[in-house]
């Protein structure tokens, strides 16, 4: 069982669309997975077609104290979810002391044996919710976006993430995947060498498998399904097959 989480503080990275497309190729190579949920805005519970209106439990539930197999919906066989919730919007100010720290962790203890994989997708920001993903985590994917602002904030997570390792000593950053990139412009060009040593600063690599940008990526999600289901001869579904296979190996 691996524990993967996807983070980045920055908003519209495709930490979302990573999370969801990985746990859809994986499962489609015949293993089981579990997605997390741990953004308040609960895009991932909604692109994967979780039940977000009925009053069943979600992973605000569990911080509360509901057993995590209470709050687990299966999305395909062998393809569950912990959805999210807005309620964890005040997660920061509502689970001070430090046992709120451990509740992903506790989850994975609880229910972690019944997948081969375990996918985290992360809020925008960096705090409690974070931080209770990368404790649970062995690994990291940082998604970025190949313009002007992609390495503003990286020393901040590097940071971040050096900390949580003297806690979780098996933690380490898989890598950083480009995604949403278009290969002709110059930005592109300017950056992705920049994203590369940026890479080597943090002790990690660049994925060699990188995401095009596509409309097959929204399409999909308007669907509410995933891409390499939606439309898999997209360049983006190449893109996210390659980087799977790219993970998997690695
Ligand atoms: P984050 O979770 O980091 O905020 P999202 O996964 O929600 O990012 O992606 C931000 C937006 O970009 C979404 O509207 C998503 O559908 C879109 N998107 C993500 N990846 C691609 C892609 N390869 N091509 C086109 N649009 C994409
Ligand atoms: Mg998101």
């Amino acid at each position: 069982m691996r524990v993967t989480t996807i983070c980045n503080q920055k908003g519209g990275v495709a930490k979302t669309t990573t999370a969801w497309t990985m746990a859809a190729g994986i499962h489609k190579r015949g293993m089981r997975v579990l997605l997390i949920d741990v953004d308040p805005q609960t895009n991932l519970s909604y692109t994967a077609g979780a039940d977000l209106l009925s009053d069943k439990p979600n992973l605000y539930n569990v911080f509360k104290g509901t057993p995590a197999r209470e709050a687990i919906q299966t999305i395909r066989d062998g393809l569950d979810i912990i959805p999210g919730s807005i309620l964890l919007a005040k997660a920061d100010k509502e689970f001070t002391g430090i046992t709120n720290y451990h509740v992903i962790k506790n989850i994975i203890k609880a229910v972690g044996g019944d997948y081969d994989h375990i996918i985290i997708d992360t809020p925008p920001t960096i705090g409690i919710l974070t931080e209770n993903a990368l404790l649970a985590s062995q690994s990291i994917i940082i998604p970025m976006k190949p313009n002007v602002y992609a390495l503003q904030g990286m020393s901040q997570l590097h940071e971040f993430i050096t900390e949580l390792q003297q806690e979780n000593k098996e933690l380490s950053i898989n890598g950083l995947l480009i995604t949403l990139g278009d290969e002709r412009t110059n930005v592109y060009k300017t950056i992705v060498p920049l994203i590369e040593s940026t890479a080597e600063s943090m002790g990690t690599k660049v994925f060699k498998s990188r995401i095009r940008k596509t409309t097959a990526i929204e399409e999909a999600a308007i669907n509410q399904t995933d891409v390499l289901t939606d439309a898999p001869t997209a360049t983006a579904s190449m893109d996210y097959e390659n980087f799977i296979n790219e993970f998997l190996e690695g």
